[in-house]
């Protein structure tokens, strides 16, 4: 959402990549996409959607729960996936961190010089995460021996930092996307209901 909303690229430390970026699944490779918003980024990849029973035609504008496990996937193949259109050998991939894959080295250091550099840190904002996962979670402890505040934004109350919350740590217990407009209110000023709703939905 970030990115989206014009916050400066140079500031922004994505430790797990973007969605939004696109690469070549094959190793030595080099195809590189950024900020690709295409959804689907091949159409047999789109979300299934309700079909109209008078006319068999699909609606749009209702996509199915797809993680619903009643709901019936499109059988697919290897040549339904796109093609990297630079060897055509790979296939494109999401630009993110995969379970077994190594963290960016050079984003890693990024925030660990940032986090060195500054004598005091005021508060630290975790939202949306359990918090439990290093080495984002140790984020948490070097920002509160430089004096950090904690507040954490989470639907679930058991989502708490590893290292407990202390006295004027703050739990904001519910949907980041309410509460924040709601925190950030001084500084951005009030949203408009509309804006809300697309925050809500991810739109941003
Ligand atoms: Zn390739």
């Amino acid at each position: 959402l970030s990115p989206r909303a014009g916050h400066p690229q140079e500031s922004l430390k994505l430790l797990h990549g973007s969605l939004f970026d696109v690469k070549c699944s094959e190793f030595f490779c080099k195809y590189f996409e950024r900020n690709n918003y295409t959804d689907p980024i091949v159409p047999a990849l789109a979300i299934p959607t309700e079909e109209d029973p008078t006319t068999n035609e699909a609606i749009a504008a209702r996509e199915l729960d797809i993680a619903d496990e009643n709901v019936d996937l499109p059988e697919l193949t290897i040549r339904h996936l796109p093609r990297c259109p630079s060897c055509k050998k790979g296939l494109l991939r999401p630009g993110v961190v995969w379970f077994g894959e190594m963290l960016p080295k050079d984003v890693l250091q990024d925030i660990e010089t940032w986090m060195g550099e500054e004598d005091h840190i005021d508060l630290i904002m975790v939202i949306g995460t359990s918090a439990k996962v290093y080495p984002a979670a140790g984020y948490v402890d070097i920002a509160r021996e430089r004096g950090a505040r904690v507040a954490v934004i989470n639907i679930d109350r058991s989502d708490a930092p590893s290292s407990g919350m202390y006295k004027g740590d703050w739990f904001f217990e519910g949907d980041a996307a309410q509460i924040l407009p709601e925190l950030l209110k001084d500084v951005t000023g009030e949203l408009k209901e509309e804006q809300m709703k697309d925050l809500a939905e991810g739109r941003t």
